[in-house]
């Protein structure tokens, strides 16, 4: 990739690499993601509806903005555990977060829950597999679930209750586990992606918004991103990123560095007796606080000089996150603390 970017700073003219591209996005890295899209997916995409972004960040901001029916306070559920800043951003927004709890042990979406929170004032469900903070990747049964959900409560209410996909990680996945497209599943479906994580460049904020084409005003709700992102100031995501994603909407990530660091770790802590889920993707280990107190296990294995963090505002009491996206030496060398610390708690 670095060879690349050299590549294209000596070749392209400066315009075309820190001038403004149009509001929604250079129209041939938004043909190239649209390709992509098709390729990978079978997806009919039209670059139309594709929308430039700093990141997955700005892609739920602008989302969020822009299917929300101001004043009404419209509902967003999202799945726990989940990461805390779609708390800010559907706040922000002028919508009310509600949770739906998980299946216990799997941390699977539990179907009956979900069911059960939607209601009129639902808007739409934000849906992040492979999951921050558990790693968890949802079952195709599980999303055949959920749509089927979807698509009978919006009969029943009369209007479309959206799936924001929230996609990240969809490229870090271990084994042949298999990432359900949304769009194959579920009709109103946005799909909010980042290069962030599959290129590992998160300083350089870029990334997509892609509206449906099997939604039913495919292109009314893609000038809603349009306004939206606007009036957020979302405009013209960063140039240089965009011409890069177009040369490199096909590199690879080094999965296998992730993979040998998610098995260090997650066989040695469970070895030492504490309690995972075993993720399946992403790069986090969703610990079980042996104490079941999330903070007070934070705060012990600090002592430790291991940093963990709590996640009881994640939606799911109890637990811990550790990040392993780091040289395997680290993962190596923070081994015998997790056992020291197991011994204490008696595990
Ligand atoms: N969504 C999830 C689940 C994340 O974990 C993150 C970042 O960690 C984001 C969105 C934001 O990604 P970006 O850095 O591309 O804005």
């Amino acid at each position: 990739m670095n060879a690349t970017l050299r590549e294209l700073l000596a070749t392209e003219s400066s315009v075309l690499l820190h001038g403004y591209t149009s509001a929604q996005g250079d129209a041939e890295t938004r043909k190239t993601v649209a390709d992509n899209i098709r390729e990978r997916f079978g997806v009919n995409i039209s670059p139309d509806l594709i929308y430039m972004t700093c990141g997955a960040a700005a892609s739920l901001s602008i989302s969020l903005k822009a299917i929300i029916e101001e004043g009404k306070r419209d509902e967003f559920i999202v799945f726990a555990p989940f990461f805390t800043e779609y708390r800010v951003f559907i706040e922000n927004a002028g919508g009310k977060v509600v949770i739906s709890e998980p299946e216990e042990k799997t941390f699977q979406i539990n179907l009956s829950d979900l069911e059960a929170k939607i209601n009129e004032k639902t808007k739409a469900i934000i849906l992040n597999s492979p999951n921050n903070p558990s790693g968890v990747v949802y079952t195709e049964e599980t999303i055949k679930g959920v749509a089927d959900i979807l698509d009978r409560k919006s009969k029943e209410y009369g209007a479309p209750i959206y799936l924001i996909a929230d996609e990240p990680y969809r490229e870090l996945v271990y084994g042949d586990v298999f990432v359900p497209y949304l769009m194959n599943y579920y009709r109103d479906t946005v799909v909010c992606y980042s290069f962030s994580k599959s290129l590992s460049l998160p300083g350089e904020r870029i990334g997509y918004i892609a509206v449906s084409p099997n939604m039913q005003d495919a292109r009314g709700v893609y000038l809603s991103v349009c306004g939206a992102g606007r009036s957020l100031g979302y405009v013209c995501a960063p140039s240089l990123m965009q011409q890069l994603v177009k040369k490199c909407i096909n590199a690879k990530v080094n999965i296998k560095a992730y993979k040998k660091n998610r098995d260090l770790l997650y066989g040695s802590l469970t070895s030492y007796g504490y309690e995972c889920v075993k993720p399946d993707g992403a790069f986090y280990l969703f610990v079980k606080s042996p104490s079941g107190d999330a903070y007070e296990f934070y705060e012990r294995a600090k002592a430790h000089e291991i940093l963990v963090v709590p996640c009881d505002d994640f939606g799911v009491k109890g637990y811990v996150r550790i990040a392993y996206c780091t040289d395997y030496e680290r993962v190596v060398g923070a081994l015998p603390a997790f056992s020291a610390l197991a011994k204490e708690y008696g595990l």
